[in-house]
């Protein structure tokens, strides 16, 4: 589904560069639940942001379902975005002054669903993590594995092929992890291909498959 060949990326610093990507290889297939492990620093978020087309790429290939991805405009990115991948942060990101419900809909604000139906939707998507009975809270008023829930029934309400998740259990205690990790699984069982940065390596041996980014290279020989 995903193949990455030589992949390069540097971020200019002032006067200096930084190299972070030097040459990554790395084939996702279809279906799979993948963690991505490395120290901090170590380009981790830098890559989930290329896959998700959030930044962009020096050089290499990044090729989706044979599809060469390259120098995409911000509006082709964001439709291709839209329709493919679903994403997950460590802090939630989700619009406060909204509910869990509106949060959730919102995607399909953005295609057109009317108000009725998308909060129909929505519901049924709150119900299938878990969270129906919080569809009117706000996000404050969520525990932090309910903020992840609605985060993740956010992101696959658009029916994304992958979902890209960095440091999704970051902010949570270990019991919650161990639960939003069941999420994932969930989630994955139905045919989503998965992405998951983790430090934690309980967390990442819930998975499929862990690769390691080190010296901005990676080590996925199989
Ligand atoms: P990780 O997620 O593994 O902790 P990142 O991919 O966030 O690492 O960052 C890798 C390196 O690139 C770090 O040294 C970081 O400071 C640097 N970096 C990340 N984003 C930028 C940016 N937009 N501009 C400059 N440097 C950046
Ligand atoms: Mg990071």
């Amino acid at each position: 589904m995903i193949t990455l060949t030589d992949i390069h990326k540097s971020y200019k610093t002032g006067a200096s560069q930084l190299h972070v990507l030097k040459g990554i290889n790395l084939t996702i297939a279809k279906g799979e639940m993948v963690a991505v492990m490395g120290s901090s620093g170590s380009g981790k978020s830098t890559l989930l942001n290329i896959i998700g087309l959030l930044d962009s790429y020096d050089a290499g290939r990044y090729q989706f379902n044979g599809k060469l991805l390259k120098n995409m405009n911000e509006t082709r990115a964001a439709r291709f975005r839209n329709h493919n991948i679903g994403f997950v942060f460590q802090s939630f990101h989700l619009i406060p002054f909204k509910t869990a419900l509106e949060n959730v809909a919102l995607p399909l604000y953005y295609r057109n669903v009317n108000r009725k139906k998308r909060h129909q939707i929505a519901l049924d998507f709150l119900g299938k993590f878990g969270i129906a009975d919080w569809a009117n809270h706000l996000p404050a008023e969520l525990s932090g594995g309910q903020k992840q829930r609605t985060a993740i029934a956010r992101a696959m309400i658009a029916n994304p092929s992958i979902l890209l998740a960095d440091e999704p259990t970051g902010a949570l205690d270990s019991r919650t992890s161990q639960d939003v990790m069941e999420v994932f699984k969930q989630v994955n069982a139905q045919g989503t291909t998965i992405v998951v940065i983790t430090h934690e390596k309980d967390i990442a041996a819930m998975t499929h498959r862990i690769v390691h980014i080190k010296d901005g290279t990676m080590d996925n020989v199989v």
